[in-house]
């Protein structure tokens, strides 16, 4: 698993950073950081939750 974060579409609304902590930060203009782009499997049903939160569609995972 590899997650995408477009800080472009990001919005900072927070969600992701709140949902797995462990992959995504804030930079200091508050948007979404991804502090591990590559996290073990254990964290693929917590990863699709934040990109399901996301409100403005900035998140993805994709299988590399
Ligand atoms: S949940 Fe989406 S909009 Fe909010 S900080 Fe994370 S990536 Fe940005």
């Amino acid at each position: 698993m590899r997650v995408h974060a477009d800080r472009g579409r990001c919005m900072a609304a927070g969600h992701c950073a709140v949902t797995v902590p462990g992959v995504f930060d804030h930079g200091e203009d508050g948007l979404v950081v991804v502090t591990d782009e590559k996290p073990g499997d254990d964290f693929l049903e917590e990863v699709q939750l934040a990109v399901d939160l996301c409100p403005s569609r900035a998140l993805s995972i994709s299988q590399d």
